[in-house]
């Protein structure tokens, strides 16, 4: 599927449904124009993918680079959070860039990947927009 250029969405919610992004992942793309890799948010109810601002909280609009961060377990390069000081919400992103990332389906390793989400629990964060089936 292609993606929604930024021209055509920016919006936190889905532009095809309208449902809430339930992960979000970074790729490399050619031609860009814009400096550093794209990121782009994933529907959770119909998995399309639309470019969003990179260091901005899908949930409350924060862009302070200040207040919104990228963390990760010690030797995990794949996955990490973004996660929002102003809110304390996280979105799970995955790093396609990474040996390992062509194989990577968002919304399936999302679930794959629940360690992630009890390591940001742990850590006082809050994921928004989705509840995962029996979590
Ligand atoms: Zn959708
Ligand atoms: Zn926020």
């Amino acid at each position: 599927m292609k993606p929604l250029s930024k021209e055509e969405w920016s919006g936190p919610a889905c532009p095809a449904c309208g449902g809430l992004p339930q992960v979000s992942v970074i790729r490399e793309e050619s031609g860009e124009f814009m400096a550093g890799s794209p990121r782009y948010l994933v529907c959770g109810r119909c998995a399309l993918w639309w470019s969003f601002a990179r260091a901005t909280c899908p949930w409350c609009g924060e862009d302070d680079s200040r207040r919104v961060g990228s963390f990760s377990p010690e030797g995990e390069r794949l996955v990490r959070i973004d996660a929002c000081d102003a809110c304390r919400a996280y979105v799970k992103t995955f790093d396609l860039r990474e040996p390992g990332g062509k194989d990577i389906v968002p919304l399936v390793d999302d679930v794959a990947t629940l360690t992630l989400d009890v390591w940001a629990h742990e850590k006082g964060l809050q994921r928004s927009g989705v509840s995962l089936a029996g979590v």
